[in-house]
Order: structure tokens, then C-alpha cells, then sequence
């Protein structure tokens, strides 16, 4: 065996119908492991009672550690949390609506103990809506064409990581976090095993839209400076159009003055286009700059509600 002790992690947002149920799979799966095993439920300021729910188990079963955010931090930082309070020799990340099937869990642990470091599960299928399945598709092709690191296709953070990976990872202090990028640019032995991806057993997506674009937008800023080096290559066809457009404009006037060089129209619609092209671009650069700004700042990633001093111990004594 590779090591005894195996941790769990799962973010936890609005998941009350869920935890009972995660609960009670993850125990029966894990029960016929040979490890000691660590769960442990990372409450990401959930505002239904699902903390309730967690300390509950927690009450009953010592395998179960609960952190509490001081608020909504987002599914990459309570992975992140779950991952540095873990001890165990392989650390199991998984969603806790029940997508990511309990049992895989013991294909990942397998693979672990065949000598790899990652075993991230990967989708046979998945039932998604048509949109999410599209635009996840299309953002991971654009990713893996765009990035300098290969983020295998089909894939979430329902995955294993050797203690070793876990130990890398967190010296990445980055607070903009692409889990998935970042497991796959620090290497090591990594393998796949098919899963086939259920529905979501209750409760609805933490991840609306805008969640998921600057989900989207973190892994390609992340792990790229493509959308820097696209920008200033339009920025040198659009430079030599213009020196086109300028001589065109010369000549005329020099040499053909009673030709009446043509309209508005044209005018207009270059500086719309020229207008709207640079403040894409402009976007784009803000992106990069937001991030260095947000990253220098040198914040924590989160605060956990447990680890304030408890009241009674703030009120000094009267003498
Ligand atoms: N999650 C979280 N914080 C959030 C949003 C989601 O911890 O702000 C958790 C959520 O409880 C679940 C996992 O992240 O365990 C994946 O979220 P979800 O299932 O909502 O995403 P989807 O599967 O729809 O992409
Ligand atoms: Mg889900």
C-alpha cells in the first residue's frame, strides 16, 4: 500500500438536500477500503442549512471535519481550503452534488496505488444542458490550443492528488485559481479513468454564467498570454491598413483634387470598428493588470469562521 490515511474534500454550497445522501455513498464506498479515512466538507457560506446538516455529522462521526468560511469564497478557494487542511497520503476532491459518483473513487485509488500521482476522473458522458455541454467543449479546445500547459479534455476537479501534489499545490498562492491548470502544470505521473457524469441529485448549479466566464477567463489568463500576444497582432494589421488608407487618402488629394474622396459612411464605421477593437483590447489588458493588482495585494484566500478567538475570550477581565 502507498499510504493509510486517505482524505476527502468536498466544497459545499446550498447542498442541503445533498449532504445526507453524499454522506451516506461516501460511507458505504469507503467502508470496504482498507484506510483510514478523512472527510472533510469545506461549507463555502452556504445560506441554506447546510451547515446544520455538517455539523450534525460531525457530531456522530470523528472522520468528519468541517470548515466554515466567513462567507462565499467560491468552489476553486474551498477545494483549496479542503486541500490544506488535509492529511491524508491521497487526497480525493469531489462535488457534493452527488455528479461525481462516490464509488469512482475507489478506480481513482486503485490507479494511486498502481504508483500514479494524479488520477483525475474523466467523462465518458455527462448530462448537462446542451449550452454547458457546448461551451464547455469549445472553452477547452480554445484552452488547450491557447495554454502552455495540456488540461486534459473532459475532465473536472473530481480527482485524486498524491500527498506530493497536494504539497506542491499549496505553495501556489495564486488567488485567481485554475485548479485543474495548475494540477496539470506541476506535473508528476498522471492517469484518467472513465466516469460517466450524473445529474445533479438536488438543489440548483452554484455556477450561473458569470460565474462560470471568470471561471473561464482565470484558466486562460492563467495559463496563457495568448489573448496578449492576438492583441497586439491586430493592433499591427490594423497599423498597416491604416498606412494603406493613408497613402490612398494622399494620393488623391495631391493628385487628383477634383475627385471627392468618398463618404461618411466609411468614416463611421472605421471608428466604430477601430473604437470597439481597442476597447476589447483594453478589456483584455485590464484582465491581466486586475489580476497582478489583486495578486500583489498578498490577501489571505479565506477566513474561516472556527478559527476567530470565541467571544468570551475577546472580554478582558474587570480587575
Ligand atoms: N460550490 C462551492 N462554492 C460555490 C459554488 C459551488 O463550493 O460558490 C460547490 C458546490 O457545492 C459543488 C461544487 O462546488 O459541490 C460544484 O458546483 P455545482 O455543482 O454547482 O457546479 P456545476 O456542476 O453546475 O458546474
Ligand atoms: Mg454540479
Amino acid at each position: 500500500m502507498r499510504g493509510s490515511r486517505v482524505s476527502y474534500v468536498f466544497p459545499i454550497y446550498n447542498e442541503t438536500g445533498n449532504i445526507d445522501l453524499l454522506y451516506r455513498t461516501v460511507d458505504e464506498v469507503v467502508r470496504g477500503l482498507p484506510y483510514e479515512i478523512e472527510l472533510i466538507f469545506v461549507n463555502d457560506g452556504s445560506r441554506d442549512d447546510s451547515l446544520a446538516k455538517l455539523r450534525a455529522l460531525a457530531a456522530d462521526d470523528p472522520r468528519v471535519k468541517v470548515l466554515d468560511f466567513a462567507r462565499n469564497y467560491g468552489h476553486q478557494i474551498a477545494v483549496t481550503a479542503g486541500l490544506d487542511a488535509s492529511t491524508g497520503d491521497a487526497v480525493i476532491i469531489m462535488d457534493s452534488d452527488l455528479q461525481d459518483p462516490p464509488r469512482v473513487s475507489i478506480d481513482l485509488l486503485a490507479k494511486w496505488e498502481e504508483g500514479w500521482d494524479v488520477v483525475y476522473a474523466q467523462r465518458r458522458s455527462r448530462k448537462d444542458t446542451p449550452f454547458k455541454k457546448a461551451t464547455a467543449a469549445a472553452f477547452y479546445k480554445g484552452l488547450r490550443y491557447m495554454s502552455e500547459v495540456d488540461i486534459p479534455a473532459n475532465t473536472g476537479d473530481f480527482r485524486l492528488l498524491d500527498r506530493r501534489v497536494v504539497d506542491e499545490l499549496s505553495k501556489y498562492k495564486e488567488r485567481d485559481r485554475f485548479l485543474r491548470g495548475m494540477v496539470s502544470f506541476i506535473g508528476f505521473d498522471q492517469t484518467a479513468v472513465q466516469f460517466d457524469r450524473d445529474e445533479r441529485h438536488s438543489g440548483e448549479s452554484g455556477y450561473p454564467l458569470g460565474k462560470m466566464i471568470t471561471f473561464a477567463t482565470d484558466g486562460i489568463m492563467g495559463f496563457s498570454t495568448f489573448p496578449l500576444k492576438i492583441i497586439s497582432r491586430i493592433g499591427f494589421v490594423a497599423a498597416a491598413f491604416s498606412v494603406v488608407g493613408i497613402v490612398y487618402v494622399l494620393v488623391m488629394k495631391l493628385f487628383v483634387p477634383q475627385v471627392v474622396v468618398a463618404g461618411w459612411a466609411f468614416i463611421v464605421l472605421s471608428i466604430l470598428l477601430m473604437g470597439g477593437l481597442q476597447l476589447i483590447m483594453l478589456g483584455i489588458l485590464g484582465g491581466y493588470v486586475g489580476r497582478i493588482y489583486r495578486q500583489v495585494q498578498q490577501r489571505p484566500l479565506y477566513a474561516l469562521r472556527d478559527e476567530r478567538p470565541s467571544p468570551v475570550a475577546l472580554v478582558t477581565p474587570i480587575a
